[in-house]
C-alpha cells in the first residue's frame, strides 16, 4: 500500500480526501476466544472473575474457541487492529481464525500447572506442539505463554521458558495484575512476583508481561533490566483495582477480556487519557497526552513518535 502521491499504478485507489489514514494498530494483550464471556463476571472481583471465567471456559469445545476468535477478530478489524498478542489454550483455533481474516496473530499457548488448568492433556507439551506446528508461518507467530505466579509453580515457569528458548520464540504472561495477587505470593514465598521471578531466573528480554500495575518502582527498575516489555491495559486495571496506569505501563489496549467487552484501542485511549486527566500522574514521566496515548499504541512509548513495532522486533 502507498499514500501520497507517489506510485499509483495499483489496481485500487482510493480516494482518501479530508480522511485520516493511520497504520494499523497493535494490541498487545488478548483473550480474543473471550468474546464468548462477556457480561459473565462484569459484576465480580477479578479473582471471583477468573474462577467464574474458568468454569465456563472449561466448558467450552474447539467450535467455541474457532467461533469466539474470528467474532473477535472481525470487531479487531473494525476498529483498526491490524496485529495482536494472544493468550489461551486451543490457539490452534485462534490461528485457524487469524489466517481466515487476514490478521497478524502473535498467539501463546498459556501454560499453567496441570493441577490448576482446564486444558485436555499437559499445557507446556500442548505449548510445544503449537509452537513446533506453526513456527514460520506468514500471518501466525506461535509463542510460550504462562498465566501467572498464582497458577504456575517454579518448574512450570521454567519449562515454559526452556521451551521459548528451545525454539526461539517469545513469552507472555500476567504480572502484578492485583493487589490481592501481590500480597498472596508475598505471604507464599516472601517475595513480590517480579522478585521471584527474577530468583527463579525467568525474566528475559523474550517476555511481554501484562499489566504490570502493582509494581514497585524497583521492580520497574529490576524489568528494565532483564529486558522484558510490558503490555499496559488501560482499561482492565481500573475494573480490577481502580488503577489503570501503575509504574510500568506504556498505554495499548487489552482485549476483549470478560471483565470489560470493548476491543477497540480507541476506546482504550481515550479511557487512558480521561483517567488519568482526574488523578496525579504516578509515573516517572508524568501524565499521558493525549497525542502520546495515540502514538504509544503504534510504537509502544507514550513520550515518542508513531513507530511501528512488533512484538519480537
Ligand atoms: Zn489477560
Amino acid at each position: 500500500m502507498a499514500v501520497g502521491s507517489g506510485d499509483r499504478s495499483a489496481d485500487e485507489v482510493l480516494d482518501c480526501t479530508g480522511c485520516a489514514v493511520l497504520p494499523g494498530l497493535i494490541n498487545l494483550h488478548n483473550h480474543v476466544a473471550n468474546t464468548l464471556l462477556r457480561g459473565a463476571a462484569d459484576d465480580v472481583p477479578l479473582e471471583e472473575m477468573l474462577s467464574k471465567a474458568a468454569s465456563l471456559d472449561a466448558k467450552f469445545t474447539r467450535r467455541d474457541v474457532q467461533v469466539g476468535s474470528l467474532l473477535g477478530c472481525v470487531e479487531m478489524i473494525r476498529s483498526g487492529t491490524t496485529s495482536f498478542h494472544d493468550l489461551f489454550y486451543w490457539e490452534d483455533e485462534v490461528a485457524r481464525a487469524v489466517r481466515e481474516t487476514g490478521l497478524r496473530g502473535f498467539l501463546s499457548w498459556v501454560t499453567l500447572d496441570e493441577s490448576r488448568t482446564t486444558q485436555h492433556g499437559n499445557p507446556v507439551k500442548n505449548a510445544d506442539g503449537f509452537v513446533a506446528k506453526h513456527k514460520g508461518d506468514a500471518l501466525v507467530t506461535p509463542s510460550v505463554g504462562v498465566q501467572g505466579v498464582y497458577a504456575a509453580s517454579q518448574e512450570t515457569f521454567l519449562k515454559a521458558k526452556e521451551l521459548a528458548e528451545r525454539h526461539k520464540v517469545r513469552m507472555h504472561m500476567h504480572l502484578a495484575e492485583t493487589r490481592g495477587e501481590v500480597e498472596r505470593h508475598r505471604k507464599e514465598t516472601g517475595l513480590r512476583p517480579t522478585e521471584w521471578l527474577e530468583r527463579v531466573g525467568f525474566l528475559d528480554p523474550r517476555l511481554t508481561a501484562a499489566h504490570g500495575v502493582w509494581t514497585t518502582i524497583n521492580e520497574v527498575r529490576t524489568l528494565a533490566r532483564h529486558g522484558v516489555s510490558v503490555a499496559h491495559c488501560p482499561v482492565s486495571g481500573p475494573v480490577a483495582q481502580g488503577d489503570p496506569v501503575g509504574r510500568a505501563g506504556d498505554a495499548r489496549a487489552d482485549g476483549p477480556r470478560p471483565r470489560h467487552d470493548r476491543g477497540s484501542p480507541f476506546f482504550a485511549c481515550r479511557f487512558r487519557t480521561r483517567f488519568d486527566r482526574g488523578r496525579k500522574a504516578r509515573g516517572p514521566r508524568g501524565r499521558v497526552p493525549s497525542r502520546g496515548a495515540y502514538d504509544s499504541f503504534l510504537s509502544g512509548d507514550p513520550h515518542q513518535p508513531s513507530r511501528l513495532q512488533l512484538p519480537g522486533e
